[in-house]
């Protein structure tokens, strides 16, 4: 099976309040060994973590090998206060507040740097994504610094420009990319960005009823005319299913995800081994150097 690129052991698929509550203060070991277990049942070796701000993620490092399973965690995910993102990390409004909360990922055991540098796709409104982007100077910076201390990057990004800059500036690997156009797409095939659409986090919601149908087809119709362009211009793509995420439950997750991109796709043994190779870029490349 296909490793995980981006899931959260921290959250439970349905609900991210109860998931805070369950953790807070006490983490549930007995939960986190039975989520590993749905990975390591499906034969799941590789999980890329998003992080999150209760310790969850760095606790889970401990044990996951016990399943057999190569686990990866940025410890917590950094955004800009007033922005973003607060749900899964620790906030920063100078660089330099920056630049120690890297250095207090990397003590805490951190592989990689998660950043976030948009909103979420409002799903009641097509075209809409929530909070106002990082700016590309912005970007620059920070990806910059995270580099020269050792480690790749993951960034959140939603929209055709902001995905655009974070690529062109260095991004390691994409999240999400929801609304990204041909540009965007070209400028992660050139800087060889790897890109993790986590798509079944729209598709899950189809028939779901929590948001208007018509429109969550239209995201999900979007988001498979992009990954058909990313793969006509030779993106590195790779299977994350942002597992934890409402209605995307741990290892099922990923299993969902690899169908989506088979309907998209079709089965076909190059068209594996083409996830293959944006799986192997993710394994070499989110370790600390
Ligand atoms: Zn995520």
């Amino acid at each position: 099976m296909f490793g995980e690129g981006h899931a959260h052991l921290f959250m439970n698929g349905y609900d991210y309040r109860k998931a805070v509550e369950t953790h807070k203060g006490h983490i549930r070991e007995d939960i986190l060994r039975g989520y590993l277990e749905e990975y390591r049942k499906r034969g799941i070796t590789f999980i890329r973590d998003g992080g999150d701000n209760l310790g969850v993620s760095s606790f889970v490092k401990n044990i996951a090998a016990e399943y057999g399973i190569d686990y990866r965690t940025p410890v917590f995910a950094i955004h800009k206060n007033g922005h973003y993102g607060s749900i899964v990390g620790k906030g920063f409004d100078s660089v330099k507040e920056y630049e120690n909360l890297v250095r207090e990922a990397k003590r805490q055991g951190a592989d990689f740097i998660k950043l976030m540098v948009s909103g979420l796709v409002d799903f009641s409104k097509y075209g809409v994504i929530t909070s106002t982007p990082l700016s590309r100077d912005e970007m620059k910076e920070l990806f910059q610094f995270a580099h020269e201390e050792g480690m790749a990057v993951m960034v959140h990004a939603n929209g055709a420009e902001t995905v655009r800059n974070a690529a062109e500036c260095g991004a390691d690997s994409i999240e999400h990319g929801r609304y990204v156009d041909k540009e965007a797409i070209e400028a992660m095939a050139e800087a060889h960005t790897i890109w993790v659409p986590t798509v079944v986090t729209v598709r899950n919601l189809i028939g779901c009823g929590r948001f208007p149908d018509e429109i969550v087809r239209k995201i999900y119709e979007t988001d498979c005319r992009n990954i058909r362009l990313g793969k006509e211009k030779g993106v590195t793509l790779a299977l994350g299913s942002d597992a934890g995420a409402y209605m995307v439950p741990h290892g099922k997750g990923l299993e969902d995800e690899y169908r989506t991109f088979q309907d998209i796709f079709g089965e076909s043994e190059e068209w594996n081994e083409y996830l293959e190779r944006g799986e192997k870029e993710l394994r070499e490349r989110f370790l600390r150097s």
